[in-house]
């Protein structure tokens, strides 16, 4: 039998799932192939050879310095945000005693979540703040949460489901007071909005470069100068002596090159996508659907639109959408999987019957008014059948 994705030509594909992952610059691309066809040398070893690959790595290693406003010393590669996010956490909490304690939220990742949840299982303490009905952490209630065994607080900059964004400074500034260590998981965040590490004082920050137009599994763990971390992959010296392996140098050097083309064109890139989600809440509300848009309207990430449809059901929708060639997500990408209503949507409290109707779409630079046209088209067309 025909797999139903052959269906439609790929060409076709309306892709609206950018909080997922997103296309490839060209640049990066082709920069990537010099490095695993041409240039293939182990950076570790001395000889003329590998002072292509070690030179490319100092480069990028200072190209994504400069877009963060960080030292390069201060960027250790990972293989992408699960692996950087669940490195802080057991970096920081592992060089502390069992019963000492970590804060954070309850919209956060399940790279976050279910890292807490191991070193809950390992002896150490995890206390969750709640959000509001938009997803923002309010500083008093993070403040109630803070006790003495406190030593690391761990905050999302911009929600994968809904697009809220923290008040990282102030929360970081709040952690500081109480001399916590203060950490940001920034994978959506990063190459979409100004990110300057030193303005925002976080001490260390998760990058995934496959959200900016970078390679799956390549990224970062921004580790600020003087904040020791417990090393996770132990073996070769590589990465200052913090992170052990043969560094993915294709890949560090798209990364590198993706993360400069999106924070050199951030402005132009933000005004795109925002024109495009206006269009598309304009024409969505033309059709009269009984619906809700979730998160802070005001301050979130632009191009993440996380719509709930009363009385729909969002795998419905995702399918039907697919069956047209249009990709959109259910919530996150992991929890389409588990086919339930996502931790964050329960967390902001979406009424029942609004809940089980909610679909993310995620637009970037690249969609047009016309694909956003064709998606509320194509709503229209499955929710009045
Ligand atoms: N953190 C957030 C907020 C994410 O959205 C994701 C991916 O969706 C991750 C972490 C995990 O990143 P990666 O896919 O690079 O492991």
């Amino acid at each position: 039998m025909k797999d139903v994705n052959c269906l439609v030509k790929m060409k076709d594909v309306i892709y609206a799932d950018n909080a997922a992952t997103t296309k490839i610059d060209n640049k990066a691309y082709i920069e990537m192939q010099r490095f695993l066809k041409d240039d293939y040398s182990n950076p570790s070893q001395p000889y003329v050879f590998s002072k292509e690959s070690k030179l490319a790595l100092k480069r990028a290693r200072e190209i994504i310095a400069k877009c963060i406003n960080a030292e390069p010393e201060e960027i250790v590669f990972t293989s992408g945000g699960t692996e950087s996010d669940n490195w802080a956490i057991n970096g920081i909490m592992l060089l502390h005693q069992k019963n000492k304690r970590m804060i954070t939220d309850e919209i956060e990742h399940h790279a976050i979540l279910n890292t807490c949840k191991f070193i809950e299982k390992i002896g150490y303490g995890v206390d969750y703040v709640t959000v509001n009905n938009v997803g923002q952490i309010e500083i008093s209630n993070l403040e109630k949460k803070i006790s003495e065994d406190t030593v690391l607080i761990s905050i999302m900059m911009a929600n994968n489901e809904i697009g809220t964004i923290q008040p990282i400074k102030d929360l970081c500034n709040l952690a500081h007071k109480n001399n916590i260590i203060f950490h940001t998981d920034a994978v959506q965040a990063i190459g979409h909005i100004p990110i300057d590490v030193k303005d925002l004082g976080v001490d260390l920050m998760s990058a995934s470069a496959h959200k900016f137009n970078g390679p799956k599994g390549i990224g970062f763990l921004y580790i600020k100068s003087g904040i020791n971390v417990e090393s996770m992959l132990h073996g070769g010296r590589q990465e200052f002596g913090l992170r052990a392996g043969t560094e993915n140098v294709a890949a560090i050097v798209a990364m590198a090159i993706a993360l400069q083309n999106n924070c050199v064109n951030i402005e132009t890139n933000l005004e795109k996508t925002k024109e495009v989600e206006r269009f598309f809440l304009g024409e969505l509300q033309q059709t009269q659907f009984d619906y809700i848009i979730n998160g802070d309207l005001n301050n979130k990430l632009p191009g993440i639109i996380n719509i709930s449809f009363k009385n729909a059901n969002g795998e419905m929708l995702l399918h039907r959408l697919d069956l047209k060639g249009i990709c959109v997500s259910t919530g996150s990408a992991c929890d389409s999987v588990e086919n339930q209503i996502s931790h964050v949507i329960k967390a902001i409290k979406v009424s029942n019957e609004y809940a089980e109707g909610t679909i993310r779409i995620s637009f970037c630079k690249e969609n047009t008014q016309q694909e956003a046209k064709q998606i509320v088209q194509e709503l229209y067309n499955i929710l009045n059948n």
